[in-house]
């Protein structure tokens, strides 16, 4: 009976068409072959410190970012690079539960302390109503069920359109961002947990990290399903 309702639970695989192992969306060599986040600053998720050290990296030495840490699973690299893609822009909104699910995964395993509440990154409303859905708060739905930790839908707000953070010349993204968010009401003792799809620059992450610090917060982590 049990081995019944495994083949019926069973997928193809996302990438590969393969039969996925049950419960499971990818298959056990695709799973294998994701790009998995190696030795990064454990500030700001950069790849390429040194192995075996928590020596943040000389960046964030000289100019230490508003959150606390950074979390990622993968490196923006292939396939996962796609899977956002099609995410993000494709309306392939049943991915957000697959990148969640690699999301929490990841944190358990690190077990790291599991904050207050979780704030996705939000979108403009202009984007909002162009896209129909933010990626970012149904990746941290997902996360925020698996996990349960509660979920802040309205405790932040984007009030400026920006312009794509990976259009744009690595100089101009940090005056792209400023000013771009609004925090509502008081953070005072959280601990808050950003989520967003990919970083880049972290420019983003940052300038919501600092409203969130007017506003009281204690902790701010950045939890990422891809670094750049
Ligand atoms: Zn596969
Ligand atoms: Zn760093």
């Amino acid at each position: 009976m049990l081995n019944a309702l495994n083949w019926l639970w069973t997928r193809n695989c996302l990438l590969c068409q393969a039969r996925a192992p049950a419960g499971k969306d990818l298959c056990l060599a695709c799973d294998q072959s994701l790009p998995r986040a190696q030795e990064a600053c454990p500030r700001c998720g950069a790849p390429g410190a040194a192995v075996g050290t928590d020596a943040v990296c000389g960046e964030c030495q000289r100019h230490p970012p508003a959150y606390d840490a950074t979390r990622a699973v993968f490196r923006y690299a292939a396939p996962v690079d796609r899977l956002i893609q099609h995410l993000k822009y494709h309306g392939r909104l049943e991915l957000s539960r697959v990148l969640g699910g690699y999301l929490a995964q990841h944190l358990l395993a690190l077990d790291d302390p599991l904050p207050d509440v979780l704030l996705p990154v939000p979108l403009h409303v202009s984007r909002l109503r162009h896209r129909g859905y933010n990626q970012s708060l149904e990746i941290a739905r997902c996360v925020g069920r698996e996990l349960r930790i509660p979920l802040d839908r309205q405790g932040a707000r984007r009030i400026r359109a920006t312009a794509p953070q990976m259009e744009l010349p690595r100089d101009q993204r940090r005056k792209n961002m400023r000013g771009a968010f609004e925090v509502d009401g008081s953070f005072s003792g959280q601990r808050v947990a950003i989520v967003d799809d990919v970083m880049t620059s972290g420019h983003t992450v940052n300038a919501l990290a600092e409203c969130l610090r007017n506003n009281g917060a204690q902790e701010v982590r950045v939890w990422v399903v891809a670094r750049a």
